[in-house]
């Protein structure tokens, strides 16, 4: 016997990428919408009077009145050792790595200080309506296995990996080439294809991994092509310069980390704000994605992404909030940082193409649009409530809004975390 839900609102999803002219085709929008789900899947999005006809009085349908029913969000960069570490004061990405990240990523060798600050961090996400991350753990493996086993218990797709790093970081946070491949290697053999969970080879960037261990991890992605690699490419002038010191044979920071086979599809860089026009064509020629993370390059003073770059060259390109480089893990927030660092680019970020940024586009750019990122039939069931009413600047706003596109960019300008109701994994709630 198959398990029926239905859920009425406004429904809005994403049917593809609407392109740089942003095309608002590529949205699907139904003011009295219907969401039907069976068995953890959807089974049908549309009008609820067609679809209610053909309803069987058994199915309980929860009315969410005039709340908005969206996919859930997907976070495709954030790490949750630094959780606790958000919004720390006056320093640029190298120095912030030293004063704050580091000591706060050594205590996750201790498995009960892991699990329950993983446990925090799963319910901040959902909190916030994300149902999907790309997260970075530490170099523990404890830390991999606690975020891994947490999600798993609340059914959420995660992507997770140990983070690699044998030099230039404190003692208590070096492994060694050889540590580092065994022990990616035995956590991705435990967990990868697990329920919803996914590995990711993850070296933290190219200076504190050397030329060894790179090729360890591209041996490792070599032997494993359907596992994720995430890492971070070009956040800093400072770095990309530190990069160029440390690999005078290549020709350029992605040419690091093509040389060492860890520039494919499924491979996820963070930030890439300092690129040569060759590094994104090399990108889009091997099927890498980026995760565009605005709120974390303005709080670090790090620089403003060239979206248009990426997207004319046909790289997949997700949002993350890269927290705690980031200052929200709320997605709506991100997005409103996106649009400013756009504008301040001389770029425009439409709410079509955001919408499709924190949902398909960040499943497609995690190579998982297959299974998540909108409500086309057979597609899992993830998604989110929000009322608008809970916030009154921006009901009043919206009844002045005279168009989707104008009461969806309000909604992104003014939401946060105060307008979930409720979240939803395979249809049932994620918030208790
Ligand atoms: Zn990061």
């Amino acid at each position: 016997m198959s398990e029926r839900a239905a859920f009425r609102g406004r429904v809005i999803h994403c049917l593809r990428n609407p392109g740089v002219s942003s095309d608002a085709d590529a949205i699907e929008y139904f003011d009295d919408g219907l969401l039907l789900v069976e068995d953890g899947l959807v089974a049908a999005a549309g009008p609820a009077e067609v679809l209610l006809q053909n309803l069987s009085e058994e199915i309980s349908v929860t009315d969410c009145n005039k709340s908005w029913i969206v996919p859930g969000f997907i976070d495709c960069h954030v790490h949750y050792p630094q959780l606790d570490i958000i919004a720390s004061y006056g320093e640029r990405l190298l120095d912030w790595l030293n004063t704050y990240t580091y000591p706060a990523e050594a205590r996750f060798n201790d498995p009960a200080f892991a699990a329950a600050t993983a446990e925090r961090f799963l319910d901040e996400l959902l909190a916030n309506g994300t149902t999907s991350a790309m997260v970075f753990a530490t170099v523990h493996p404890e830390s991999v296995d606690a975020i891994f086993a947490t999600a798993q218990s609340r059914n959420m797709p995660l992507w997770t990996g140990k983070v690699l790093m044998d030099r230039h970081c404190p003692d208590d946070l070096r492994d060694t080439a050889e540590s580092g491949y065994r022990d990616s290697r035995a956590l991705l053999e435990r967990w990868h294809g697990q329920d919803r969970l996914q590995y990711a080879i993850t070296p933290r960037f190219a200076p504190t991994c050397s030329p060894e261990q790179l090729a360890g991890a591209g041996r490792l992605a070599d032997e494993f092509p359907d596992a994720y690699i995430h890492s971070h490419l070009a956040e800093s002038h400072a770095e990309v310069a530190w990069v160029d010191r440390l690999f005078p044979e290549r020709s350029s920071y992605v040419d690091v980390y093509r040389h060492y086979g860890l520039l494919r599809e499924r491979a996820i860089y963070a930030h890439c704000l300092h690129l040569e026009d060759a590094g994104i064509s090399a990108m889009a020629e091997d099927g890498a994605a980026i995760a565009f993370c605005p709120s974390s390059n303005l709080f670090l003073g790090s620089g403003l992404f060239d979206f248009n770059r990426a997207e004319v060259a046909g790289v997949p390109v997700g949002l993350g909030t890269d927290v705690g480089g980031g200052t929200s893990l709320n997605m709506l927030r991100t997005i409103e940082d996106a649009y400013k660092v756009l504008q301040l680019r001389g770029q425009s970020l439409s709410p079509v193409r955001a919408l499709y940024l924190a949902t398909l586009g960040a499943a497609r750019a995690l190579h998982a649009d297959d299974k998540l990122g909108n409500f086309e039939p057979g597609k899992e069931a993830d998604f989110v409530v929000l009322d608008t009413e809970e916030l009154p600047i921006l009901s009043a706003r919206l009844d002045h809004a005279h168009e989707l596109p104008e009461a969806l960019f309000a909604l992104m300008m003014l939401g946060d975390d105060r307008l979930v109701r409720q979240t939803y994994l395979l249809g049932k709630p994620a918030i208790s």
